[in-house]
């Protein structure tokens, strides 16, 4: 296996791009913040299925965390996501600065309007003005003809699929499903920071998500009483903290009273240091009308 190759500069990236596009070559991009664990390996693997070349971009974005979040602790070993990245038959690793990304003088910040204003965007506000910034910047770098993003981060993907609608990007956005830990907690580079009692309440956050699932399937509408159910799950000891528990529309995140045929039940928790997020998608029309085929 050829080494993985690592471009800092956006004017590298670039001239690589250009060069795998003149080479007839279809570009994947994988973006993330590093820390790489299996769910950001069975995104560089499915994009590898479909395209010849992946690049994973590890950046951690400061523009996406808002002040006393945890950016500067944020768990940071690029040797080892080099590995990994090599193992998982990538191809090249854009790694830039905050300076190459933000140099003197930057200005420029996109917002995407609505869909930002809910779930995460209510208790992080900012965060994804630098998320719809960054993942732009990334695309415009590397040039992609198809970018993955994990369901894990369903608002994210939401707001990317906006931006890419929005400003005509020609760039094809896969979403890959969430991977989990045996025991249901979403994989995430925040795990590695909870203590191990922390660790084992976390599993609470999937399993208030199932209960709300289980309901909704079995015909519930109201979304409060989905909502009630999910919260009763999610038992409050120290450190443990409820950000939001809900049920929404799962095309525009927003709060609905009667839940409709696509719903998102989303859950933010923070275990100590850690906030975690996760959901599930209920799709019942679909569901049914498979049923009644
Ligand atoms: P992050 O490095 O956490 O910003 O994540 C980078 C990308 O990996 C995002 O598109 C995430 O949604 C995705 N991702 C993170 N965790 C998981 C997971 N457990 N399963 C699937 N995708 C994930």
């Amino acid at each position: 296996m050829e080494p993985v190759r690592v471009v800092r500069h956006v004017r590298d990236m670039h001239r690589v791009a250009d060069r795998m596009r003149m080479d007839g070559l279809r570009i994947g991009l994988v973006p993330t913040m590093g820390y790489l664990h299996e769910g950001h390996a069975s995104l560089m693997r499915q994009i590898g299925r479909v395209t010849d070349r992946t690049v994973v971009s590890v950046f951690v974005n400061p523009a996406q965390f808002g002040p006393g979040e945890d950016f500067e602790t944020y768990p940071r070993d690029f040797e080892r996501d080099l590995a990994m990245v090599h193992s998982e038959g990538g191809d090249l690793v854009y790694a830039p600065s905050t300076a190459e990304m933000y140099p003197d003088g930057y200005a420029t910040y996109l917002e995407v309007e609505r869909l930002a204003d809910h779930l995460c965007g209510a208790s992080r506000p900012g965060h994804f003005r630098g998320v719809a910034t960054v993942v732009t910047k990334l695309l415009t770098a590397v040039k992609p003809h198809v970018a993955i993003f994990g369901q894990k981060d369903a608002q994210q993907t939401g707001v990317v699929r906006r931006i890419v609608a929005d400003l005509n990007l020609d760039v094809e956005v896969m979403i890959a499903p969430t991977v989990r830990e045996a025991d249901g907690l979403a994989k995430s580079s925040r795990n590695r920071y909870m203590t191990p009692r922390h660790r084992r309440c976390a599993t609470v956050l999937y399993s208030a998500l199932q209960e709300g699932r289980d309901l909704v399937q079995e015909g519930e509408r109201r979304a409060s009483a989905v909502i009630d159910a999910m919260r009763r799950r999610v038992t409050l000891g120290p450190g443990v903290e409820v950000d939001y528990i809900t049920a929404v529309d799962a095309e525009d995140f927003r709060p609905v009273e009667a839940l409709g045929d696509s719903v998102l039940l989303a859950a933010a928790v923070r275990f100590g240091e850690s906030r975690l997020i996760d959901n599930i998608v209920v799709e019942t029309e679909r569901r049914a009308v498979k049923e009644i085929r």
